[in-house]
């Protein structure tokens, strides 16, 4: 059994033979273009105008990124997170890229979608059709994370128009979007927030450079005098600031699916080197600390795709009564995305030189893979926001219905319709504790629960001080060991679906284990750390994940030994 994506025996989530289809196409056109191109094309930086022009032949992103309502009849297009997450995936696993393609398009149409502006909806649906791709224009470059700052302006003209002047930066798709949802503030006297619309083409559009050196463009571009009329502006007030940080929450979701493509292609190459490579006279892969790299580095991989699996169910299922998903989207961001750098590190000491060959895959993606966890959000934004759900995740549960693994084909509509950003604090969780239990027969998941109960009793009786709240060096890695409990109880959730081998779960749960310690130690080492907390860091630390080594050796060859010649991308 091969749990990791496989291009050449592929076997989509989809039931329904449209997106189906455009998995298939988009397999047989990288297959096609082969390893040698796509890796001369990523190190001479060429912009992907051949896949441009086959999503836009094949109607991808308008199938994939139109909503039924403005489907035009066609039956294959809607918005579903768990089909783009398949479809993201599966970019990335051929270059991260063609990824961020797609995931700014997505951005770009994020604030379209949520606009009340029919006729900009009717044109974006347009021009989806006729292949055009999107961008969003948050950032500026001065002011970071900072979107108060925003000092992109619309002043008011005679005749209820206004001119757009501003400067926007790292503006992915930038050169080519013909639609820019682009953030500014109204000039009028109110400071209103605004997203309108700009398109690359206008001569008012000054494309100044790309700002990175790649082959995608994240583009500076600036407006000068910029005519706007009420057909550009989708938004205004509370209403564009909502459909800035929901936009961000839409495509935040979407930067794991890329990390874990990135890492499964890796992983085939890693394990496929590894495994016929000859030294002292035997496989590189019968040194135990190799088996080990490899065995964490699956297992991780493996851990990652059951998390954002399961988590896409409660995104699809999310509703103004269920915002559960606005804990597991950052949880997503920032694990799913660490993971991710953690795989290829493992799979980097064992390839070494190998993984510097201009003709691997490795190399593109050992230099691409830091960058998702990044993007949207640091780390530390993340970590900050999911630290804002704690009190009621272990302490205040309440019950929900079921969620069910949801492959339907509806819309996903509600995320562009998600209301006011604010109450994170109010949300309240399942309770978590019933999952664990219902796994507790592993002995790593067991341990697991030995580590949350100190963990949370640590929070009742001796929780961190404001001081300590507000010291980054303390809450952070607080935030971090909370993070892998909620990791945790997916990845369990998930398993009860395709009926997980045990064998393979409790292995992972031994990693869940050290790195939850691991955390702890680096609270308890901190200066600010009173005795009474560094109590409960030490009895953390000192439990440690249960050993079976037969277990170890079941998993290593059933599951990960096998992978060597798996897959190979055409030459
Ligand atoms: C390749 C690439 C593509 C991009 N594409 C787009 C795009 O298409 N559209 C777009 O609008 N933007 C895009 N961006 C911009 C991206 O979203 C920014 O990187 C992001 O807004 C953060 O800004 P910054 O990197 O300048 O970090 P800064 O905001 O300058 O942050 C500096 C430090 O402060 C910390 N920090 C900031 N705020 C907080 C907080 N609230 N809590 C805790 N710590 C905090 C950060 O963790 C970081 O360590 C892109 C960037 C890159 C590099």
């Amino acid at each position: 059994m091969n749990y990791l994506l496989q291009p050449k025996k592929y076997k989509s989530l989809m039931t329904d033979e449209g997106s189906r289809a455009i998995m298939n196409k988009t397999i047989a056109f990288f297959e096609k273009m082969g390893k040698t191109r796509l890796l001369d094309d990523y190190s001479k930086k060429v912009w992907y105008s051949e896949f441009v022009e086959f999503i836009g032949k094949e109607q991808i992103f308008a199938r994939l990124l139109t909503p039924k309502k403005y489907a035009g009849g066609d039956p294959d297009c809607r918005w579903d997170t768990a089909r783009n997450s398949e479809y993201s995936e599966l970019l990335s696993f051929y270059g991260l890229g063609y990824w961020y393609c797609f995931q700014v398009t997505i951005l770009g149409l994020g604030p379209i979608w949520m606009s009340r502006n029919e006729k900009a909806k009717q044109k974006a649906a347009r021009l989806l059709k006729e292949g055009a791709i999107f961008a969003f224009g948050l950032s500026e470059r001065d002011h970071g994370a900072d979107i108060y700052s925003t000092e992109t302006s619309l002043t008011p003209m005679p005749g209820g128009t206004w001119v757009a002047n501003g400067e926007k930066y790292y503006i992915g798709n930038g050169n080519e979007a013909e639609m820019v949802s682009t953030l500014g503030k109204i000039k009028d006297g109110t400071d209103d927030y605004t997203f309108f619309v700009t398109n690359y083409r206008h001569k008012a559009y000054e494309l100044k450079k790309n700002v990175v050196s790649h082959q995608e463009y994240v583009s500076n571009f600036a407006l000068h005098d910029y005519p706007i009329t009420e057909d550009d502006i989708l938004s205004r007030g509370p209403h564009a600031w909502d459909s800035a940080l929901n936009t961000v929450n839409i495509g935040k979701f979407n930067i794991g699916p890329g990390s874990i493509g990135v890492a499964q292609h890796c992983f085939y190459e890693a394990i496929t080197h590894a495994s016929n490579r000859i030294l002292y006279g035997m496989r590189v892969t019968d040194m135990p600390h190799v088996r080990k790299n490899f065995m964490d580095a699956w297992l991780r991989l493996l851990g990652m795709k059951l998390y954002q699996r399961r988590a896409t169910d409660y995104f699809r299922n999310s509703s103004q009564n269920d915002r559960r998903y606005l804990l597991y989207n950052p949880t997503s961001k920032m694990k799913v995305t660490l993971q991710a750098e953690e795989v290829i590190s493992l799979l980097w000491e064992v390839i070494a030189a190998k993984g510097f060959e201009k003709d691997t895959y490795f190399h593109m993606a050992a230099a691409d893979i830091m960058g998702p966890s990044k993007l949207e959000g640091t780390v530390h934004v993340n970590v900050q926001l999911i630290r804002k759900f704690m009190q009621n995740y272990f302490f205040n549960p309440t019950e929900y219905a079921p969620v069910a693994p949801d492959f339907s084909d509806n819309d996903d509509v509600f995320l562009f319709d998600q209301g006011p950003t604010r109450g994170l604090g109010k949300v309240q969780f399942h309770d978590y504790k019933g999952i664990f239990d219902e796994f507790r027969r592993l002995p790593n998941v067991d341990t697991f629960i030995t580590q949350i109960g100190i963990f949370k009793e640590l929070l009742e009786k001796a929780g961190p001080d404001k001081m300590q709240e507000m010291d980054p060096s303390w809450s952070l890695p607080l935030g971090e060991m909370f993070s892998i409990v909620v990791y945790g109880q997916l990845i369990l959730e998930q398993a009860r679906y395709p009926n997980l081998d045990p064998d393979i779960l409790n292995q992972m749960f031994d990693f869940m284990v050290r790195d939850f310690a691991q955390f702890a130690m680096q609270i308890y080492g901190n200066h600010s750390s009173e005795d009474a907390q560094r109590e409960y860091f030490v009895r953390i630390m000192l439990i440690k994940a249960v050993p079976d080594s037969e277990q170890y050796n079941r998993v290593w060859e059933r599951y990960v030994s096998v992978l060597n010649g798996e897959y190979a991308m055409n030459e």
